[in-house]
């Protein structure tokens, strides 16, 4: 399946000069959305995962559904004030100003094998920020995994030894 056929390029969105890349075109397809999970599911559970997790909010929409196809479990990362019990926190550097990422600290446990989801990479940081909160949780980042990936922002240069899975390059 050509999965770039089910992407909307907007231009412009939400600020001058970005590209948004929409991804409602391709969950919103049936066939589009199973094939996409299957290929993110097949590459988690070669790497044995025991955990899925995924940053608000489009990060829980592609890791979500492979979590549950691998009967494992989903574990949100989101911005501060959204998870209801104790927290893991990171802040980190934006492009203009700061941002911080929680995780609930019994989500990931020591000894399980993570994989980190999300619909897109761009600039890597919020991938990175994911992965600090699940190892300082003890887990074991295994593999991260997006339908498309922004080849100019070089993300993967923050995501250096981490064996990466994307369906769509532009
Ligand atoms: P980054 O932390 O820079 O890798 O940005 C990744 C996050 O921002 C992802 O969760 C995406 O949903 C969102 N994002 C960044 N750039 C775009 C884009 N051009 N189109 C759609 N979403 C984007």
């Amino acid at each position: 399946m050509k999965f770039e056929d089910y992407i909307m390029n907007v231009p412009n969105f939400p600020i001058e000069g970005i590209q948004f890349k929409d991804i409602t075109t391709l969950i919103g397809d049936g066939e589009a959305f199973y094939q996409a999970i299957t290929e993110l599911t097949e590459f988690a559970r070669d790497l044995k995962a025991t955990k899925i997790v995924g940053p608000d909010a489009r990060g829980f929409i592609t890791g979500a559904p492979v979590a549950a196809m691998l009967h494992a479990g989903f574990v949100p990362v989101r911005k501060p004030g959204k998870l209801p019990r104790e927290v893991l926190k990171y802040d980190y550097e934006l492009e203009y100003g700061k941002n911080t990422l929680c995780m609930h600290k019994d989500g990931v446990k020591k000894g399980d094998r993570v994989v980190i989801m999300d619909d897109l990479l761009a600039t890597g940081g919020t991938m990175e920020a994911s992965i600090k909160l699940v190892e300082a949780a003890g887990g074991e980042v295994v593999g991260l995994g997006f339908i498309i990936e922004l080849l100019e922002l070089k993300g993967r240069d923050k995501l250096k030894g981490y064996p990466i899975k994307v369906l769509i390059q532009y």
